[in-house]
């Protein structure tokens, strides 16, 4: 099997089995082994390319990797290890629902969070605990601000289609956020397209980026 080789582990390969994949996309084959690797990413796709999977299925990995190294012992919640931010509520609950499928043998949560909902589940969602978070950049900064989010657990932050986040005027929302997350980790950001603002936000929150481009 062609994911095999990207490195993929046995539990994620089952899954992917399972959703009848049966060769990656050409931005998984370049992406999955590069974010396996602990390095950061700088990705040039639109939607329909599979990015989703391409960032979703090594994010998956490398927590499990991460929790395997950690005392097993420890019982305690280990807070929000990744955080998916994404310009629009349809694609945050894709990418969640991407998360549920490819990480389905293994024991992980993800929740997702958007606007133009009341707040109240949300919020204990978030209390009962949650491995990866997607969200769209109004709201996470809202419950920020409230204190009911923290972030200080984050150990890969994924920026999803950065031009329409630019677009829909997320662009302070998402640099408050960055900036509350830890600065040692790793950092994925995907654009369709990528003008000057973008370039200068990858500069700003990416260290050495291997980049992809389909
Ligand atoms: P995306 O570009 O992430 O929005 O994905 C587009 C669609 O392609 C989604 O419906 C995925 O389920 C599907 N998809 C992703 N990777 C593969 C693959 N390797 N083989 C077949 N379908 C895929």
């Amino acid at each position: 099997m062609k994911f095999k080789k990207l490195g993929i582990m046995p539990a994620i390969l089952k899954a992917i089995k399972e959703e009848q994949y049966v060769e990656p996309t050409e931005i998984q084959d370049q992406a999955i082994p590069l974010v396996l690797t602990g390095r950061d990413v700088l990705g040039c796709a639109q939607t329909g390319t599979g990015k989703t999977a391409a960032f979703a299925i090594p994010t998956l990995q490398r927590i499990v990797e991460m929790d395997q190294l950690q005392d097993h012992h420890t019982k305690k919640h280990k807070g929000i290890r990744s955080l998916i931010l994404t310009p629009t509520r349809e694609l945050a609950i894709q990418i969640k629902d991407s998360f549920h499928a490819y990480g389905r043998h293994v024991h992980l949560k993800t929740g997702v969070i958007f606007g133009g909902v009341p707040q109240g589940p949300q919020e204990k969602m978030i209390k009962e605990g949650l491995d990866v978070l997607v969200a769209t950049p109004g709201r996470l900064n809202d419950l920020m601000n409230q204190g009911i989010i923290k972030l200080d657990q984050v150990k890969i932050l994924i920026l999803d289609e950065a031009d329409r986040m630019l677009d829909m005027g997320f662009i302070h929302d998402v640099k408050r956020i960055v900036a509350k997350v830890p600065a040692e980790r790793q950092t994925l950001l995907f654009s369709a397209t990528m003008p000057k603002e973008i370039s200068a936000l990858a500069d700003a929150m990416l260290k050495h980026p291997a980049k992809v481009s389909v």
